[in-house]
């Protein structure tokens, strides 16, 4: 019999869309049925295209759109899936749960505070609120006046974090993580409880509460677990292999209260935030938890090149542990992924911008560009030669550099010196001294600026009169600090300055007063690394600030429609893809990671970060490293050693190239040479 097919129903719209942009493998998973279903599969072979079609096909098929839980990795990735699923099935998209754990759990828990002990307008901190909370619980379980050396703040809000999401005592993770600390284990025990008690005395939740509460709620009390085992019946996890132990008992235990469906998707050699509490056992040991579990395995990679894959391939052979998977690609082939030395990090950061400027001018936009790091730090000389050459660029991995805390702090040291009338920078510096507040700053700066000299003024027993007796020490340190600091005449050599300011008493103030202080104390060296191509500091300020003030993209909404370079961690990349990802500093010490080595799994863990690194590039992969880096905080440079990654793939799945000029002398006498490769 003839089949006649309907053109215009929203559910012939929808088949169309399977036949064209789905394979029969994506397809069976998408129309799995009911119950337990994991997609267990590589990247690039379209887990996050299949999750979202599945939503889609549930709708269809007569699901409520508001019963279905979508749990994605970022809240960007969220926004993403529910735009496509709007193209696919309309308005109702939007009514689908779709967010992070964090996202979520924030929702659910305005409606059920009161069980817990909080008001429904709770307050979520951010991480310097907390910190303030955390010293205030610090004091109230007396670790300090011990005649010890207690923790620093950070580090203990970083233990009880962890504690916290792998749903185990702190005691028992300070004794594993920190056996040095091990003395100080019931006073760790007495500050998780303090603290607990300040965030609810203040009405307030940190950011690891949005997903620990909704995790109380559902085991304390029967009736909420039953409530969303009824608002959910259908719950979906995108890159489940970076789920905590607290995060998958949610899912699970909401979804065994009620109707029992869970769909997972996620590739075990992408686990990458152990750091975190991600266990990667949560995908493997998936099937074993729930028997009876369908598993599908998507074995097409659409993303890239066959040249791509192949790298890609024979870099995570070398992990011992995963699950294995085949990939071919689907796409024609493409260049070889290319690996580039070069004489310094400045020849690097040079390299990289005249490639990512050539590329524009042959038409391709700045958007579909991406340089990924390892290390946040390792972005900076990069982002200077970003700036100077006016590429408009957005950091995903958290604020740009010139306008983080401690990089506002280094500077204001430095434009004291220039200006010594800049108010904000006094301002800026005097708070951070222990027992200075807004009164007391906003005296010191009046005496100074009656004054012809400030920089005199600032020595006077004038101004030490003004200090209470707690801060006089902290002061005489400071105005110590500052001599030395106008010694190596910052105007001229802004590079000596902040390395001043790296021998100061600042980097104490940094342990003291933020959280990740070793990032930020190698953000500073990375900085005064940057910094010494200057031979002026109103240049660099120039060059760095006001451009930065021009693009000024993080402290607007995101622009989407703006075409941006994209600049993001690793970490942060996760799920997305580029036509051209660069990823530079592929050397010993930063990639893999110095520290990660130590702990057992940590080289597997960083080759699992450099593979989805490299699994993000779609038609070119460009690897780079400096042939040489300073040691240390300000030490002569000295050769590098490439990246075990990049030695122990193939040679004839890359191509090698070499920057054979410039020392740091910039873009004019530099060049490349690379076999094939006109660009170069
Ligand atoms: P990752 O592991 O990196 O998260 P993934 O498995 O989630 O990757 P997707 O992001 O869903 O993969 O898909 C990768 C790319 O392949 C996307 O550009 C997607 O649109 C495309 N793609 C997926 N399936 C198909 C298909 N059947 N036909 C054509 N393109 C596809
Ligand atoms: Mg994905």
């Amino acid at each position: 019999m003839r089949k006649i097919r309907l053109k215009s129903t929203p559910a012939s719209r929808l088949g169309e869309h399977f036949e064209r942009e789905l394979n029969e493998a994506q397809r069976a998973a998408v129309t799995a049925p009911d119950g337990y279903n994991l997609i267990l599969a590589g990247p690039g072979s379209g887990k996050t295209r299949v999750i979202t079609f599945r939503v889609a096909y549930l709708i269809a098929s007569g699901v409520p759109a508001g019963s279905i839980m979508l749990v994605t990795f970022t809240r960007r990735a969220a926004r993403e899936m529910v735009n496509r699923l709007e193209t696919l099935i309309g308005e109702q998209a939007n009514h689908v749960w779709a967010g992070t754990f964090h996202h979520i759990g924030n929702r659910l828990l305005r409606r059920a505070a009161p069980l817990l002990g909080f008001q429904p307008n709770f307050t979520i901190l951010d991480s310097e609120d907390q910190l303030d909370l955390l010293r205030l619980a610090m004091d109230d379980a007396e670790m300090s006046g011990t005649g010890k050396m207690a923790p620093r703040p950070a580090e203990v809000q970083h233990l009880l974090s962890f504690a916290a999401n792998v749903d185990r005592g702190v005691a028992e993770v300070a004794a594993e993580r920190r056996p040095e600390l091990l003395e100080w284990a019931p006073k760790l025990v007495d500050v998780a409880g303090a603290y607990v008690v300040r965030k609810r005395a203040a009405n307030c939740m940190d950011y690891d509460d949005l997903l620990l509460q909704w995790g109380r709620l559902i085991r304390e009390f029967p009736d909420q677990r039953e409530l969303q085992g009824r608002m959910f019946r259908h719950l979906l996890i995108d890159e489940m292999q970076d789920t905590n132990a607290v995060q998958v008992a949610v899912v699970e235990s909401i979804a065994e209260a009620g109707a029992g469906n869970l769909t997972a998707v996620g590739d075990d050699a992408q686990s990458i935030y152990r750091f975190r509490g991600a266990n990667y056992d949560n995908i493997l040991r998936f099937a074993e938890r729930h028997p009876g579990a369908r598993i599908f395995h998507l074995d097409t990679n659409y993303r890239s090149t066959p040249q791509i894959v192949a790298f890609t391939r024979a870099s995570i052979a070398h992990n011992r542990t995963g699950f294995p998977k085949e990939l071919v690609s689907a796409r024609p082939d493409g260049v070889l992924p290319l690996v580039v030395s070069a004489e310094d990090a400045y020849d690097e950061a040079v390299f990289v911008c005249e490639q990512i400027l050539d590329e524009r001018d042959r038409g391709r936009a700045l958007g579909q560009m991406a340089i990924l790091y390892r290390n946040h730090h390792d972005s900076i000389v990069l982002q200077g030669e970003l700036l100077a050459r006016g590429i408009p660029y957005t950091v995903r991995s958290g604020l740009r550099f010139f306008e983080q805390a401690h990089i506002k702090d280094v500077l204001a040291f430095l434009r004291i010196v220039a200006n010594p009338r800049d108010e904000a920078s006094w301002r800026r510096l005097l708070l951070l001294l222990p027992g200075v507040g807004p009164a007391k700053a906003a005296a010191i700066y009046e005496l100074l600026a009656r004054h012809e000299r400030p920089l005199e003024a600032i020595e006077s027993a004038e101004a030490m009169a003004l200090l209470p007796a707690k801060s006089k020490g902290f002061f005489a340190g400071f105005v110590a600090d500052l001599r030395k600091l106008r010694a190596t005449d910052p105007e001229s050599h802004p590079g000596a300055a902040i390395g001043a300011i790296l021998r100061s008493g600042y980097p104490d103030t940094v342990r003291l007063k933020y959280e990740r202080p070793d990032n930020r104390i190698a953000d500073i060296e990375q900085f005064a690394l940057l910094a010494d191509r200057y031979d002026s500091l109103q240049r660099l300020v120039a060059d760095l600030i006001l451009a930065g003030d021009v693009y000024g993209m993080d402290s607007l909404a995101p622009d989407e429609t703006r075409d941006l370079l994209v600049l993001s961690t690793i970490h942060q990349a996760k799920g997305l893809e580029w036509m051209h990802v660069f990823i530079p500093r592929v050397v010993e010490d930063s990639f893999p990671h110095r520290r990660s080595l130590d702990e057992p799994g940590g080289e597997d863990e960083e080759r699992r970060i450099f593979y989805v690194g490299i699994t993000r590039a779609m038609n070119e992969l460009t690897l780079s490293y400096p042939l040489s880096l300073p040691r240390g905080a300000r030490g002569p440079n000295v050769f590098t050693t490439p990246s075990r990654f990049l030695a122990e793939v193939d040679e004839a799945l890359f191509e090698r190239a070499e920057i054979v000029s410039g020392t740091g002398a910039g873009a004019d006498d530099a060049w490349f040479s690379g076999a094939g490769r006109p660009t170069i």
